[in-house]
């Protein structure tokens, strides 16, 4: 038996060397890809589900690799958010988005808005709140046309220094919006605490509402939830018709999904949007 721990100890541990070297690798690209700026945004429509409108979109980060392969977050998010990469690439983010929003709001008798993913590492950075406020008066972005994503487990971070970076953010007029609403740990309790102006159904409930009765039931008591905290809420990953004509009935306001659009670059959604 001990004999086989200390064979099973020398896997693991070329194991991790490897996954420390592939790690390195990727930091390394990721370095380069900002300085040779390879990000790009794609941009989702938001849909306004009785009139079935473009209201707004989500800026959806992608990586234009030298290979010309296009890399989808979920592959760098995570090291970008270990390495401390998500700091200079969320701000690159944040900058491309403001300009985005400016263009697409000149004119325009409503404002079309423009959602921002932020990773909870960014929070943990005490320069964000002055950062996003430099990149609003750079670019000359209203605050209505921009929303911050954020998700249920920063709220959990619970400090007072969390709370008063989104009370600054909030008071800036920025809307705050909960992400994935509903798959974290709900502690109900957070929302009056932060200043949370919408919450986004997670598409894991989204996909089968219309076949299962029980996550339908769920949708309908977080839709109930956030019209009486008068708070807005938009249903993500939006596939089929009856998905929206259901979503729509339970009082869902907004949404997003691939029956409206898959993000795009965003000349196709300049196009869409007319
Ligand atoms: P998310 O914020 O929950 O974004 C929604 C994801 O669902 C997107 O994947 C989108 O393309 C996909 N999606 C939208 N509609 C549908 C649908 O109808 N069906 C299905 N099956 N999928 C749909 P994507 O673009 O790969 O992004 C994955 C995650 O990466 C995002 O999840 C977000 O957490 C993160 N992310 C993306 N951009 C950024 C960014 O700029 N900063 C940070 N920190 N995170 C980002
Ligand atoms: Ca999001
Ligand atoms: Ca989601
Ligand atoms: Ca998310």
């Amino acid at each position: 038996a001990k004999h086989l721990g200390r064979n099973n100890f020398q896997f693991y541990s070329a194991d991790l060397t490897i996954k420390a070297a592939e790690r390195r690798e990727v930091e390394t690209n990721l370095r380069f890809a900002l300085k040779k700026e390879e990000f790009l945004l794609h941009y989702q429509p938001l849909v306004d589900l009785a009139t079935r409108e473009i209201i707004g979109a989500e800026a959806l980060l992608r990586w234009q690799h030298e290979s010309g392969k296009l890399i989808m977050p979920d592959k760098f998010i995570g090291i970008a958010e270990e390495t401390g990469l998500i700091i200079p690439i969320g701000e690159w983010v944040m900058r491309s988005a403001c300009q985005v929003a400016v263009a697409l709001n000149r004119g325009r008798p409503r404002p079309v808005t423009v959602a921002v993913n932020l990773s909870t590492r960014q929070f943990l950075h005490n320069d964000l709140v002055s950062s996003i406020q430099a990149i609003l008066a750079e670019t000359g972005c209203h605050t209505d046309w921009i929303k911050l994503e954020i998700t249920e487990s920063l709220l959990l971070e619970n400090t007072d220094n969390i709370q008063r970076m989104l009370q600054s953010l909030s008071a800036m007029g920025l809307c705050i919006s909960i992400d994935d609403f509903g798959t974290g740990y709900s502690a109900l309790s957070y929302l009056h605490r932060f200043p949370v102006r919408e919450l986004k159904i997670d598409r894991s409930f989204t996909s089968d509402i219309t076949d299962n009765a029980e996550r339908a039931l769920i949708v309908q008591a977080i839709v109930s939830l956030a019209r009486n905290l008068n708070k807005n809420v938009v249903a993500e990953g939006v596939e089929t018709l009856e998905q929206a004509d259901y979503l729509h009935k339970m009082g869902c306001p907004q949404a997003q999904g691939y029956l409206f659009s898959k993000p795009l670059p965003l000349e196709q959604f300049l196009a869409l949007l007319g």
